[in-house]
């Protein structure tokens, strides 16, 4: 009998329906996610997993990292995703912490975004422990936190830590289902401060000397709207365009009141980018501009930080992992799949940039975070078969 039929005998389809309403019954809303780790962790070592961690990127917010060993040290697969859920607002009309299984659905808070997910995860780990057969290389668990913030405490504290090595990834969060994420948009964040002199406001005379860093501020976000971001057309972002927000938070100091000058004005900045485009090259054109306004005005004085750097990424698309991905899904479906470009960004930025070739292929939809919350049964059992078919086609 070949691996794949093994795992597929092994495999508990009804056993990850469950486990989903099970995880969906411990909440994990943004900062209050040990539980559900500790959970998870729990499961794992229960079904026989080698090695299980749990990695704090901040306190009281671990991440677990679970691995099944495999005969050889080589790079082997990866399975991951995150335990962090949105908070409950309102408009439900079913309990969301409850585990409600009705009408072929998981109803609650996080069913789809991610507990469908890591419950076909963790069933077809199970699967492949309980048919015997030691992986000719490593199987990595990782569940992480911080996902629906910044992914820094959780996937990108594990990666910092040179913890991720794996050659392949499955990247388990929702999206529709039956499409395949295989390029991630890039990002650069970064915090923009402008430099005045405070003063008390008065009438306009000779003994006016403050330098108001709002309207500097303003200058700058004006010529950073003009901010060339020429790229071609990427053909998995179909009518998307790179762009900046200018402004997404900004605050002021003394400007506390409305008779002062403000000496600081401090602004965040957000640039999303295409495949193609060079993170380190756009940057330079927000410096180039930042440095024409304080050549053009002497008063101009400013400090840039940049908080976060991400390059866009891709999967080529005939990497033999994303064919066999095409592949899977067509066997458990029947349906051919869609290759796709991720508007946003999700943990599996950082997978990649640890070198990871990772494809993000979860049961669900678009509609998260939304009240009435919900995964269809029949999802969560075809990811865990397809999920299964690449485990037996990348590690035996
Ligand atoms: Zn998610």
């Amino acid at each position: 009998m070949s691996a794949e039929s093994r795992i597929l005998k092994n495999l508990d389809l009804d056993g990850a329906v469950e486990l989903c309403a099970e995880l969906v019954r411990i909440p994990s809303p943004i900062g209050q996610e040990k539980a559900a780790a500790l959970f998870i962790a729990d499961k794992l070592r229960s079904i026989g997993v080698d090695e299980v961690d749990l990695i704090e990127g901040e306190p009281d917010r671990p991440n677990v990292l679970g691995r099944v060993k495999g005969k050889s040290e080589h790079p082997g697969l990866m399975f991951y995703g995150h335990i962090d859920s949105e908070h409950v607002l309102d408009g439900w009309t079913v309990e969301p912490y409850a585990g409600l299984i009705k009408d072929g659905k998981v109803y609650g808070r996080a069913s789809k975004d991610m507990r469908a997910g890591i419950a076909a995860f963790v069933k077809v780990t199970e699967a492949i422990i309980k048919s015997g057969l030691k992986p000719n290389s490593d199987l990595t668990l990782a569940f992480c936190v911080d996902e629906e913030t910044a992914g820094d405490k959780g996937i990108g504290h594990l990666v910092e830590l040179g913890l991720i090595n794996s050659a392949y990834g499955l990247y388990g969060e929702t999206y529709e289902f039956g499409e395949i994420m295989v390029a991630d948009s890039g990002t650069i964040w970064f915090e923009l401060t402008t430099h005045g002199v405070g003063q008390h406001t008065q009438l306009d005379s000779h003994k006016r000397h403050g330098i108001n860093a709002v309207e500097k501020m303003a200058r700058a976000i004006t010529e950073l709207q003009k901010l060339d971001l020429a790229y071609e057309e990427h053909p998995l972002f179909k009518g998307m365009r790179p762009c900046i927000y200018c402004g997404t938070s900004i605050e002021s100091r003394v400007g506390m009141h409305p008779c002062m000058i403000p000496e600081q004005c401090k602004a965040t900045f957000d640039v999303r980018l295409v495949p193609g485009q060079d993170a380190d090259e756009v940057l330079k054109r927000i410096i180039g501009i930042l440095d024409g306004l304080k050549a053009e005005d002497p008063e101009f004085k400013y400090d840039i930080n940049i908080l976060k750097k991400r390059e866009p990424t891709q999967v080529p698309l005939d990497h033999p992992f994303l064919v066999a991905a095409q592949e899977c899904i067509k066997e458990v479906s029947g349906k051919d799949a869609v290759l796709r470009g991720h508007e946003m960004t999700s943990d599996q930025a950082y997978i990649r940039s640890a070198g990871v070739v990772s494809v993000h292929l979860g049961p669900g939809n678009l509609l998260a975070h939304k009240p009435d919350e919900y995964i269809d049964i029949w999802q969560i059992k075809q990811a865990a078969q397809i999920y299964a078919k690449m485990a037996a086609r990348f590690l035996f």
